[in-house]
């Protein structure tokens, strides 16, 4: 297992990309709408993971929530998985609290999954499985 990416909530990623791009030097190579969350994403490679910012393109986003309650920070830590169903049935299995009991498809096609953040001492953790 490694850690994808890690994401992070911001109002607004042109302005965000004045600090991650701008001033700190990383990339961003992958921008893309995910109608399924209603967000924008934009990925920046750094070392093996990658930062991942999130933007709400509606106000029923779960982004537009989180900024609402919260502001802008840290949303979720992603896990990459070598087989998402397996890992889904297996945390299951030991009672563990699934925002999503099925994966559904994220950012680049991967395909994703939530886990509550209620059994994970309050991190929102998102399980990804990358297509091969
Ligand atoms: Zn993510």
């Amino acid at each position: 297992m490694k850690i994808n990416h890690l994401g992070i909530a911001t109002k607004g990623i042109d302005e965000a990309l004045d600090f991650w791009e701008e001033a700190l030097g990383l990339k961003n190579v992958h921008t893309e709408i995910v109608e399924d969350q209603k967000v924008k994403v934009a990925m920046l490679p750094i070392g093996e993971t990658r930062i991942e910012l999130l933007e709400p393109i509606s106000d029923d986003s779960p982004i537009s929530k989180f900024l609402e309650k919260r502001g802008g920070g840290i949303h979720h830590i992603a896990i990459e998985v070598e087989n998402i169903h397996e890992c889904l049935e297996k945390l299951k299995q030991k009672g563990v609290r699934l925002i999503d009991e099925q994966p559904r498809i994220g950012a680049d096609d991967c395909l994703i999954a939530f886990v509550h953040p209620h059994s994970t001492n309050g991190v929102l953790l998102e399980l990804v499985q990358t297509k091969k």
